[in-house]
Formats: structure tokens, C-alpha cells, sequence
């Protein structure tokens, strides 16, 4: 139809278009109203329940997706001039930080108090300018398959410095750090125990024992439930979940010392659904939602509400030999390009 025309058009054809045009117009208003399109970077088994619960609260329509860490930040940041997610839940902080320096997500106060937070997740919400808040802290390590172990007659290994060995060639899986928030960390984390050059001296070496580089950070901990891999890098709470499934798996706390993760959460700048977006991000906060994960046996971190029950399986912060993460350091735009570049063109690209 052409508007120039529609002036000439006899009284009772214009009430049909415009009632037609109402009635076309009604269906997109009432979805803007009661849609939320989340991009999930936990566990799709920990999304789901999550989901389930987000709309049976409020009654608002989730549409969600679940990718890695960096996945999720290529994807945020390949959409922003037509953003098509709302709210981007979970997911290692470093790529959160990231996309809110580089203006990829909105400043948001949550009406869930911040002094029912715990100090972690308040600092990574202040060093963002609050367009991103931290939602679980867990910490790095790795773990093995106890019963393959013993069938190779091979020691246990106990430290970073054990994985380079020749004896685990082939034995190790780790996730792409471009891909994956979890291994990006263990990145930053052996850059931070180490000193630069002896961290990609190190990741040099690992190269060599690594049988696959997996996309999802918490894929070597399932290979290593199954047999497929000796030994897994992952955040320690992946390990547990397959430790309770009743797998050999037996979990460690590298001795120099490990990185951990202040699991994020942001809101995508441009958000279609953004008062949606706001409840969801208010609601995720809330000891309730923060014990979703636990109850349905998925998820073993330290949940950020204070009030939110802590899993009895999850690895105590307060026992593992953490290092002081330089978060505004390693989710720094600059330096996380800079150290992926570096990964690729030094480790990930080697034959
Ligand atoms: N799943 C769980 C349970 C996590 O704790 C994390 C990290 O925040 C992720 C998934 C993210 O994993 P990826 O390394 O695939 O980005």
C-alpha cells in the first residue's frame, strides 16, 4: 500500500485497514510485553530448570540459548547494531567485563539488594560501572579418572607442573580458551602464577599432552567421567557433578595454587525486552533462583546472595589455595585480545 494514496481512500476501507493494521500490531506488543530471550552460558542441564522456574514466577515467555563464554561475547558483540538477546546469564566474568567496557551491555542497580550480595560479586558489579554483576564464584583445577589411572600404573598428578609431563601425552583435554570462559582462565591464571613467558612455555608444553580442545569449558570433565580422557582442566564444581553421578573421578586442587571465576551475569545493551530483561536479572539474584541448581543436582558453586544455601558438594574457596585474580586485569578488553592472540598464534595453532 502506498501511504500516498491512503488519503483518498472512502471512510469504511480506512477503518478496515487500520483495524486490520491493530489487529497485526496487537500480537507484537502483547509478545515485547511478556518475552525474554536469554543467552545461557552454564550448563544447558542448570539453563533449563532455571528457565522452568523464571516463567512460572512471572509468567513472561523465555526464549534461551546456551553457548560458551566467549561464543557469547563474539555473538553480542557481532549482533549490536540489532541485538536480538536480552539478558546474558552465566558464563566466567572475563568476557562480562569485557563486553561492558566495550558498551555491549547496560548499566543496571539491581532491586535485589547489593548488601545481600557477597563483596565478590558487588566488586565485579563497581569495577564494571555496574553493567555487569558477579551471580557464583568457583574455582579452577582439574581432575582424573581414577580407575584408568591405575590401569596405566601412572602417578597421580598433584600440580600444574605435573601436567606437562611426557607420561600424560595425549592424556589431558582442556577447552579453547577463544571459546571458553574456563579455559581463558586457566589462561590468566598460569600467566598470573607463572610470569608470561613461563606460562606459554607451560601451555606449550600441555599442548603436547592434549588429546582435543573442546568448545565448552565443562566438556574434558564428562571425557574424564567417561574414560575418553585421563585427565580434565575445569572449574572444580564440573568434576563434582560428575563425581556425584557415581564416576571415578577424582578432583584436585593444583598445588601452586588456582584461579577461580566470579561466574556474571549482564544486560544486553539495545535489549528488546529490557523491563523483562531487569526482572529476570532482579529475580537470578534472589537466594531462590541462586538455589535452583543445587536442588536439581547440576551445579556446585558458591552462590553470590548471601542468603542463598551454599551445596554441601561444593568445593570450599576457603580451602583451595587461591590466587589473587586480577580480574580488571584479565577481563580488560586489551589484554584478554591480546593473550587469546597469543594463545592462538603460540599454543593453539601449533601442530
Ligand atoms: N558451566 C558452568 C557450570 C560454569 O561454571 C561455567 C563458567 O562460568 C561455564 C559453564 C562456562 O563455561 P565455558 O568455559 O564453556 O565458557
Amino acid at each position: 500500500m502506498k501511504l500516498s494514496n491512503t488519503p483518498f481512500l472512502p471512510l469504511r476501507r480506512w477503518l478496515a485497514l487500520a483495524g486490520a493494521a491493530v489487529a497485526l500490531a496487537a500480537p507484537s506488543i502483547a509478545s515485547a510485553q511478556g518475552e525474554l530471550t536469554v543467552y545461557c552460558t552454564v550448563q544447558e542441564e542448570w539453563c533449563r530448570p532455571m528457565v522452568a522456574a523464571f516463567e512460572k514466577t512471572t509468567g513472561i515467555k523465555v526464549s534461551m540459548t546456551r553457548k560458551s563464554s566467549g561464543e557469547f561475547y563474539a555473538q553480542i558483540k557481532a549482533e549490536s547494531a540489532n541485538p536480538r538477546g536480552d539478558v546474558w546469564w552465566g558464563g566466567t566474568g572475563d568476557p562480562h567485563l569485557q563486553a561492558a567496557e566495550e558498551g555491549l551491555t547496560d548499566p543496571y542497580v539491581s532491586k535485589t539488594s547489593l548488601d545481600s550480595l557477597q563483596d565478590w560479586a558487588v566488586r565485579q558489579a563497581r569495577s564494571a560501572q555496574f553493567r555487569t554483576v558477579g551471580i557464583y564464584a568457583g574455582a579452577l583445577g582439574f581432575s582424573y579418572n581414577a580407575d584408568e589411572l591405575k590401569k596405566r600404573k601412572l602417578p597421580e598428578p598433584k600440580c600444574w607442573a605435573d601436567l606437562v609431563k611426557p607420561i600424560y601425552k595425549d592424556e589431558i583435554q582442556v577447552a579453547n580458551p577463544n571459546s571458553s570462559g574456563t579455559s581463558y582462565t586457566m589462561l590468566a591464571t598460569m600467566v598470573q602464577i607463572m610470569g608470561e613467558d613461563k606460562a606459554f612455555a607451560w601451555m606449550k608444553a600441555l599442548h603436547k599432552n592434549v588429546n582435543q580442545y573442546t568448545k565448552s569449558g565443562a566438556a574434558p570433565a564428562r571425557a574424564v567421567a567417561t574414560g575418553e580422557s585421563l585427565i580434565g582442566i575445569t572449574f572444580q564444581h564440573d568434576a563434582v557433578v560428575q563425581a556425584l553421578g557415581g564416576a571415578p573421578v577424582k578432583i584436585v586442587s593444583p598445588c601452586e595454587g588456582t584461579g577461580y571465576e566470579i561466574g556474571s551475569m549482564s544486560i544486553i545493551k539495545g535489549a528488546k525486552n529490557l523491563a523483562n530483561a531487569r526482572k529476570w536479572y532482579d529475580w537470578a539474584l534472589t537466594p531462590e533462583a541462586q538455589a535452583i541448581g543445587a536442588t536439581a543436582g547440576v551445579s556446585y558453586q558458591v552462590p553470590s546472595n548471601k542468603k542463598a544455601t551454599v551445596p554441601a558438594a561444593a568445593p570450599k574457596l576457603s580451602e583451595i589455595k587461591l590466587i589473587d585474580y586480577n580480574f580488571a586485569k584479565y577481563g580488560s578488553s586489551a589484554e584478554r585480545k591480546r593473550l587469546l592472540a597469543k594463545w592462538d598464534a603460540e599454543v593453539g595453532n601449533q601442530p
